[in-house]
């Protein structure tokens, strides 16, 4: 496992067997977590051991292989290159509540929505817990912008990569981490049923979003093939589980696609179905892929929407477009490159 992946417990054990004293495991970790680019910068362990761990534990850092920021809203995208070679993309939001990093889970996304252009190239890997961590850690030390909240709604499926997911939020939310509160990260799924089961065994404080996207399988059905695996009625079952194990409201997001899901209809079957499931409706106007023929709504057809959903007891808001002149916009994130191609 890479030293970047390990808690400091796990450190410890490591530099234990080394013949080191206890109060080393703290400074490597906290040293790891700043961002240092190799052992040398860690200027309170002894040359000999930092020679050691060089060899042994290498320290891997992304490489930045393009920076876009938005003339409209400031918004970067970094595509970084991985130490194998395969890349990924990470975006930065600016919010007034905070700066938001929004990462990536996995190279590649093997789901297979219809509007989406990270799964174009379906799956390469999974990302390691320390490649979640150093998108965070990087995009900071980059940017200079101190990062305050993690949305997972990059490329990947989170739930997909379960056991890493879980492990790089233990990482960021440590104390002697980047100490990133639970309640202020957000975990999107396609909708998971088995992970999200799991996850909410862990009662974790984050906000679960759940790409629900259609209100009946019909809809559903032709537009994401994880529905053919738990279909909507499995799904919203889940999510009130969800919300009976950890008292965590759910987030639904809801790409609005021109005639495909924004009838009042639809809007109405919508309220029907999730009744009496505390939740927030996200309404996210599709946004441009070029491999899709899928249009957005019209605004009238979202407003209708929305106020349906309201009246009828779904908090219901349209989620602004950041960073659309860069293609970092939902669902515009791509793998772009990969080893060798
Ligand atoms: N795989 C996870 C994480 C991705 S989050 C998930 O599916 O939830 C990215 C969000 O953007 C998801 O809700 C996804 O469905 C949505 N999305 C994908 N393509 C989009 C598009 N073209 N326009 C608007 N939203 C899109």
């Amino acid at each position: 496992m890479n030293i970047k992946s390990m808690t400091m417990e796990e450190i410890s054990h490591v530099l234990k067997d080394m013949g080191q004293p206890a109060f080393r495991a703290k400074q490597v970790y906290t040293w790891l977590h700043k961002g240092v680019r190799s052992y040398d910068e860690m200027s309170n362990l002894p040359k000999a051991l930092r020679d050691v761990l060089t060899e042994q534990y290498p320290i891997f850092v992304p490489e930045v292989v393009r920076k876009q920021e938005s003339q409209k809203d400031g918004t970067i995208k970094y595509l970084w290159k991985l130490h194998d070679g395969n890349c990924v993309e990470t975006v930065l939001m600016r919010y007034h509540y905070g700066n938001t990093v929004c990462i990536s889970t996995e190279v590649g996304c093997r789901m297979g929505c219809a509007f989406c252009a990270s799964t174009l190239g379906g799956l390469v890997r999974k990302l390691e817990p320390f490649e979640m961590l150093n998108q965070v850690l990087f995009t900071q030390v980059d940017s200079e912008l101190p990062i305050s909240h993690i949305v997972l709604m990059g490329i990947g499926e989170p739930l997909d990569n379960f056991d890493n997911v879980m492990r790089f939020l233990e990482l960021v939310n440590s104390a002697d981490g980047m100490n990133i509160s639970m309640r202020h990260i957000s975990l999107s799924t396609c909708g998971l049923v088995p992970g999200i089961d799991k996850l909410a065994e862990k009662k974790l404080q984050l906000t679960l979003s759940v790409s629900l996207h259609a209100p009946t399988d019909e809809i559903r059905d032709t537009i994401m093939p994880v529905n053919k695996a738990y279909p909507t009625e499995q799904l919203i079952a889940a999510c009130r589980r969800y919300y009976d194990k950890t008292g965590r409201r759910i987030s639904f997001e809801y790409a609005m696609i021109n005639g495909v899901n924004d009838t009042p209809e639809a809007a109405r079957v919508l309220l029907k179905r999730l009744k009496g499931l505390p939740a927030h409706m996200n309404l996210i106007p599709l946004n441009h892929v070029e491999e899709s023929p899928l249009k957005p709504s019209t605004r009238e057809a979202v407003h209708r929407f929305q106020n349906i959903l309201e009246d009828g007891g779904i908090p219901a808001t349209v989620r602004r477009t950041l960073g659309s002149d860069i293609d970092a916009s939902c669902g515009q994130l791509r793998r772009k490159y990969t080893k060798g191609e």
